[in-house]
């Protein structure tokens, strides 16, 4: 059930606790656990979760490959033949142990396995913690189509457990704080300055993550927030997309045109910044506003100028974006900092302007 506003956030110690409670108040009708891993969560994740949760041991352990590319429907028929092997029913429970790949792919799973099984999400990167995890929704991609298949379903709760992020490799940790700088920008002005004035050594998070505690828990409630509002995106939930319509487009054309790949992050990062002058072009964003957005994050992510040949292609991919309504390319675009509208449309001739503002 979606919105049934039980509570189904918690932090640290207190979400192994309402495990630990879960599991035993639950034993009857627990018949089994599995727990989803991929190759990394297995080696860094796991042995943290089961030193919390000792009830835990005993625990089928499903492994699937690390990466975006392993989010698709083999991986799930992989999964529900692990589960029907080790007698998985109705009553069992799954803890998906990971990043947006695992929470996605094990809460698609969950959802349809016997029409429906109880899941538990423990993200474990950071765009997991604050985004992916957040906000009920579940899915796979479609060959090259992202999120194609997929459901709206939730889980009995998530327990949200920085310690995790000791082990993050670096450009995982910048793409969810991108996420992070976006909540602040589309509804919470507050905690855009907390982020941007934030004193955590921003270099290496693998010394400080447990200094992050704090913005992530600001973080997720301001999602929580805009989902518990909007949970099925009918309207408001559309403002998650701001900086998104570019970035992924960026991303495609990256990943599908140029031999690197841009990192999702500073894929963001870049669409925020274009989207932010799309934002004083016809939003009524101020100018120097959009300024500071582009000040701060150019200073944080390696930001890359776009020329004209690729802009062409860019576009096109946009074009092919499932969120634009009758061939019109809609953008969530800021009101100001900390406020933003849902479905403007904006005319293709400054949509190649905003990539030359970035
Ligand atoms: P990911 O799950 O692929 O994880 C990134 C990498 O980090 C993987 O190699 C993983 O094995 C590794 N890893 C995870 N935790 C680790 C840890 N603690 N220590 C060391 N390595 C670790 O990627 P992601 O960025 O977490 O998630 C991206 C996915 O999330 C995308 O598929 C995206 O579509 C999805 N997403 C979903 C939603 C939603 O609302 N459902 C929202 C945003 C993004």
């Amino acid at each position: 059930m979606l919105s049934d506003k039980r509570k189904i956030l918690y932090f640290n110690e207190e979400g192994y606790k309402i495990l630990e409670n879960y599991l035993l108040n639950q034993v009857e009708s627990i018949k089994n656990t599995f727990i989803l891993v991929d190759h990394n969560t297995n080696i860094h994740c796991l042995p943290i979760l089961l030193s919390h949760e000792k009830f835990l041991e005993k625990s089928n352990i499903i492994q699937i490959k690390p990466g975006e590319k392993e989010k698709n429907i083999y991986t799930c028929i992989q999964i529900w033949k692990n589960l029907e092997n080790f007698k998985a029913n109705r009553n069992s429970l799954i803890i998906n142990l990971g990043g947006g790949v695992i929470t996605d792919i094990g809460g698609f799973v969950a959802s349809v396995f016997k029409r429906g099984v109880r899941f538990i999400n423990i993200p474990t990167t950071l765009l997991g913690m604050v985004d992916a995890s957040i906000g009920y929704k579940t899915g796979v991609n479609l060959e090259s189509i992202k999120n194609e298949i997929g459901s709206f379903y939730s889980p009995e709760f998530l327990i949200i457990d920085p310690h995790f992020l000791k082990t993050l490799p670096e450009k995982e940790f910048i793409s969810g704080k991108a996420e992070m700088f976006k909540h602040g920008l589309i509804a919470d002005e507050k905690f855009w300055i907390d982020m941007k004035t934030s004193t955590i050594p921003m270099d290496d998070h693998r010394k400080s993550y447990f200094q992050w505690g704090d913005l992530i828990h600001k973080s997720i409630l301001i999602k929580n927030k805009i989902v518990e509002k909007d949970p099925k995106e009918k309207g408001l939930r559309k403002i998650l997309n701001f900086g998104h319509t570019i970035g992924h487009a960026l991303e495609s054309y990256f990943m599908n045109y140029k031999k690197g790949k841009l990192i999702h992050g500073v894929a963001i990062a870049m669409g925020m910044v274009s989207e932010s002058w799309l934002s004083y072009k016809v939003n009524g964003l101020f100018m120097n506003s959009y300024q500071e957005i582009k000040s701060i994050l150019s200073e944080l992510y390696p930001i890359k100028n776009i020329s004209d040949l690729e802009m062409n292609k860019i576009f096109s991919i946009m074009e092919h974006d499932k969120k634009n309504d009758k061939n019109k390319i809609q953008f969530s675009l800021l009101k100001k900092i900390g406020t933003c509208s849902y479905n403007c449309q904006v005319s293709y001739n400054l949509i190649k302007e905003s990539f030359l503002q970035i």
